[in-house]
């Protein structure tokens, strides 16, 4: 069975673990590799190395970084299919789907290369006689990542290509659960060009996290899983005097108005609720349909999910299996609850017939939903949609701005002012008009509001380059010859 290591300095770690975790194949059910989890100690190596990397990564002039972040572009693309692979081994999700991360997260690499642009500071000439001002920003020091289980690649480079392209030096841990696409990316940053020690990949669960959290030599904290944790890590971390940007969970609308067009609708409701078997956290949970189009619109649903296969995400279905088999029974745990609490079940996933122990569950759809129902409170994160019924757009927009998860949502309509309306008023990181799933590009933000984001910073984009540095404004006279005498005033700045 394959040991996977953590990565210090440029090199996978050698010492023996006290604690492993499982890795499972979710399309077979069966455990196919161990990971090693870090103590404290294992977190001070990775921490002291890139401590010391930072001491020459943060003089590394940008047209070098540049040069790697363009060499680590070019080798990911190169490699694309294999991490791929990788994530569909551990996570289950279809190639197409992981080679799409891998595409999203490039992007961000994208952006980062035009790092010389983006810490372009401001310059003032003669702000007072001879004095001139001007503002740059600087890299923080070493910084940590930690990541979901959902997206192995495309979470982590949501962050360290721009962390590292402004002179900081990386700590990742990834997910327990799929931690090898980590592990390679970390062999091509070291094929890059990427001095030792500038990034790092720490494995394991609470301890780990723990330990980065309060380390002294951890400068900021970039966090994204569910909302407990989020919380848990936005507090634990400022506390330890950090900054910390954490992502947490998600409930996304899809608000259907009655003038909207149902057969597109229908298409994108299928499409952003069971893609990756609905473990995204901008699926689309929700379905609000504003009356009189309920009915045809969950007919339109019912017979497209008739046609989703279902199946070994290797083999390129539609949708694969969840991630464990613990969270494929919590989620069927919500059908059942859901129709225990009076939704109708117009399509049970739990009837769904396939050989094998893999962790598969079926594509589920609950109508009649209400707003007191654990199905409509709770982040369920896998296949199951839910339809809530109401009568008017501002039956809608109260529905969306009073759940406790703000992070993407989405309003199908032909009437451009209802959609200008629901962008201005509704209160949500996200918003996607006739677009379900609004992921915003490389060089916007993405981040949610409400319970889904812990910390004032969203990822990438300028918000990110603004959490990765710190500000700095200077201001020089260099004298001249004329100068002379001693004024105790003021400057009169004239
Ligand atoms: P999770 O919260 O269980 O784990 C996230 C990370 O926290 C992992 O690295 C894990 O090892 C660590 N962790 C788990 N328990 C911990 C604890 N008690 N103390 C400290 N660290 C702990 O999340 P997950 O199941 O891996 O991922 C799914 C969640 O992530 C969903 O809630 C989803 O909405 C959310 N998510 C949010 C976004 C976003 O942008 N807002 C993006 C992707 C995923």
């Amino acid at each position: 069975m394959d040991q996977i290591t953590h990565w210090i300095n440029g090199a996978p770690d050698i010492s023996k673990p006290n604690r492993t975790g499982n890795i499972y194949n979710p399309a077979s059910g069966k455990c196919t590799k161990s990971v090693a989890f870090a103590d404290a100690a294992t977190i001070d190596r990775a921490v002291d190395a890139a401590t010391v990397a930072f001491t020459t990564w943060r003089h590394s002039s940008l047209t070098r970084r540049t040069q790697v972040l363009f060499a680590f572009r070019e080798l990911m693309q190169q490699n694309k299919e294999k991490i791929a692979a990788l994530i569909t081994d551990e996570h289950g999700k279809v190639l197409s789907d992981a080679a799409g991360e891998v595409t999203r997260g490039l992007e961000v690499v994208e952006f980062a290369c035009g790092i010389p642009h983006l810490l372009k500071g401001a310059f003032s000439e003669e702000v007072s006689s001879g004095v001139d001002v001007y503002s740059i920003r600087q890299g923080i020091g070493p910084v940590a990542i930690i990541s979901p289980f959902n997206f192995p690649a495309m979470v982590p480079m949501w962050f360290f290509p721009v962390a590292i392209a402004c002179g900081n030096t990386v700590v990742l841990k990834p997910s327990e659960k799929d931690p090898s696409a980590s592990m390679f990316m970390a062999q091509l940053w070291r094929q890059a060009g990427l001095p030792q020690g500038v990034f790092n990949v720490v494995h394991g669960d609470k301890e780990a996290v723990d330990a980065l959290l309060v380390h002294p030599g951890i400068k900021s904290i970039s966090f994204v899983g569910s909302t407990a944790i989020a919380r848990y890590v936005y507090e634990t971390g400022t506390q330890a005097g950090k900054r910390v940007q954490a992502l947490g969970g998600a409930k996304n609308h899809m608000v259907v108005l009655p003038d909207a067009d149902l057969e597109l609708a229908a298409d994108a409701a299928v499409n952003a609720g069971f893609g990756s078997a609905g473990e995204r956290c901008m699926a689309i949970s929700v379905i609000v349909a504003v009356e009189p189009i309920g009915n045809a619109l969950v007919a339109r649903i019912k017979s497209r999910m008739a046609n989703i296969k279902i199946g070994d995400g290797s083999q390129n279905p539609d949708m694969g299996p969840l991630v464990t088999a613990a969270h494929r029974d919590k989620v069927a745990s919500y059908i059942a609850a859901g129709a225990q609490e009076g939704a109708t079940l117009v399509v049970d996933g739990r009837e769904l017939k396939i050989t094998g122990d893999g962790f598969f569950l079926g594509p589920t759809l609950l109508d009649h939903i209400t707003p007191e129902m654990s199905v409509y409170n709770d982040e369920i994160f896998g296949p199951v949609l839910s339809v809530i019924r109401v009568n008017s757009y501002d039956e809608a927009l109260a529905l969306v701005n009073g759940h406790q998860y703000g992070n993407g949502t989405a309003i199908f309509t032909n009437d451009g002012g209802a959609a200008r309306r629901y962008q201005n008023e509704v209160e949500v990181g996200m918003v996607g008009i006739n677009v379900p799933i609004p992921v915003p590009m490389a060089y916007y933000s993405f981040g949610g509001w409400k319970n889904s984001l812990f910390g004032d910073s969203h990822a990438h984009g300028i918000e990110g380059v603004h959490f990765f540095t710190r500000g700095k404004v200077v201001t020089s006279r260099w004298l001249d010859p004329s100068h002379g005498g001693i004024n105790l005033g003021f400057p009169q700045n004239d």
